[in-house]
């Protein structure tokens, strides 16, 4: 098992998350990778420095430690400039890395279909290229483990306009695939089969509950980012309503803003789904801060006008239940369940439906033929249920979200249910 030496930056810029808790997720995510934390060494820093990012002195005591224990490999909490590497790996003998490139080779690790593989690629390619000026050879690290599983040896020995047209067709490719999945979405639409999408931390349970809820066999295991391709599954609600639920990459704390870009084709299902379930691991004593690290990832994406139901799970862990309730008080439109002794399941789902049925309404409808943007509109927007055409203008029945419902009701009188 490589023995990683943790270097955890505490820089003004760490949003209010007291430092023993990054230190604890960049530890979680080493041993996600398979490395073992052998020790962890607190770095504080007023201001970063050109050469080391850290003070001379936390570099002394890094060296020193690396010197005398049994360390593989040293990992920062903090980006690193290309040249800031070099010179750590000089002076301390060891691999050093960042929590990025920690970050990609998990992502590398656990992508599994075509589009995460390109994903994780683009983002490896645009991770390294402004790393690799005036610099060549010495990007491709010999030796394994964590950080060197980088987009193969062979590619990264090519050159800097190689890798951009590497990147630009890497972007292309996505983007069919963004289409590809657009046009499915569309189908679903077309079909009115409302989607949900999870959100949440990575561990909080997202997996078993898609498998409890669909019986969709997909992997749920202790450890971070086992799911890293989105995943849907249809569901029929109580009121026999289908729906679409899908599964996402893990959050986590301020994921790299380059890695949301990259990886925007996966959150694209959730800019788009109808509700969004936010699942919580309310057993963890640190949720409230997953709770805000999942939100602001939620409002980088662009996400902050979408309807959440906050899903409090591993609810059979808890000794202590009673302060349960101030919490699901405190949490507008939240419910407690456990997803994997199945407790409480009923009422989510009809949590789930009565958002969707609230979002929907009813309308019945005479359109005059020189208004065919509107008939578009609900085409777009909702599901006809029935569509009669006269000389002058045509009839529609269909269900749309309610401030589509308003907008043609300023228009037109219509008879809703
Ligand atoms: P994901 O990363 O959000 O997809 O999380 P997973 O579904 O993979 O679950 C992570 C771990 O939590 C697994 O070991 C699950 O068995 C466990 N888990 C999930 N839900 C519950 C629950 O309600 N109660 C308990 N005790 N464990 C759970
Ligand atoms: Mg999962």
């Amino acid at each position: 098992m490589e023995k990683v030496l943790l270097a955890v930056v505490d820089s003004r810029k760490r949003g209010g998350w007291p430092i023993e808790e990054i230190a604890e997720e960049l530890g979680r995510l080493v041993v996600s990778c398979g490395g073992e934390v052998v020790g962890t060494v607190i770095c504080r820093l007023d201001k970063p420095t050109p050469n080391y990012l850290i003070t001379k002195g936390k570099v002394e005591e890094l060296c020193e430690r690396c010197a005398t224990e049994d360390i593989d490999t040293v990992i920062f909490s903090h980006d690193l400039k290309g040249n800031q590497q070099r010179n750590l790996e000089e002076v301390l003998k060891k691999k050093t890395i960042d929590r990025t490139q920690l970050i990609l080779d998990i992502f590398a690790k656990h992508a599994k279909s075509q589009e995460g593989k390109m994903q994780v690629e683009l983002a490896q390619l645009e991770y390294l290229l402004p790393r690799l000026v005036g610099h060549g050879v010495e990007l491709s690290r010999l030796g394994g483990g964590i950080g060197t599983l980088g987009p193969g040896e062979t590619k990264l020995e090519v050159d800097r306009r190689r890798i951009s047209q590497r990147i630009d067709k890497l972007r292309k490719s996505l983007e069919g695939v963004s289409q590809s999945r657009q046009l499915k979405r569309k189908k679903r639409k077309e079909l009115k089969v409302p989607s949900v999408s999870m959100v949440g931390y990575t561990n909080a349970g997202k997996s078993t509950l898609l498998n409890a809820l669909t019986n969709a066999e997909q992997p749920a295991r202790d450890g971070l980012f086992t799911t890293l391709d989105p995943l849907s599954r249809q569901l029929v609600l109580p009121n026999h309503q289908k729906i679409v639920l899908c599964d996402t990459v893990g959050f986590m704390y301020e994921l790299p803003h380059h890695l949301i870009e990259s990886f925007k084709a996966t959150f694209e299902e959730v800019l788009e789904a109808d509700l969004l379930l936010h699942v919580l691991d309310v057993s963890n004593p640190k949720f409230r801060h997953l709770n805000d690290a999942v939100l602001g990832v939620l409002k980088e994406i662009g996400t902050n006008g979408q309807k959440v139901i906050t899903v409090f799970n591993k609810i059979d862990k808890l000794k202590d239940k009673i302060w349960l309730k101030d919490l699901l008080e405190s949490f507008p439109n939240s419910v407690c369940i456990s997803a994997l002794t199945g407790e409480n399941m009923p009422s989510l789902l009809q949590r789930i439906q009565d958002f969707l049925s609230h979002a929907f309404t009813k309308i019945d409808i005479k359109i005059p033929l020189s208004r065919m943007d509107l008939v578009a509109m609900i085409h777009k927007e909702g599901q006809i249920h029935k569509k009669e055409y006269s000389d002058e203008e045509i009839h529609i029945v269909a269900s749309v979200p309610i401030k589509i419902a308003e907008k043609l009701k300023n228009q037109f009188p219509f008879l809703s249910e």
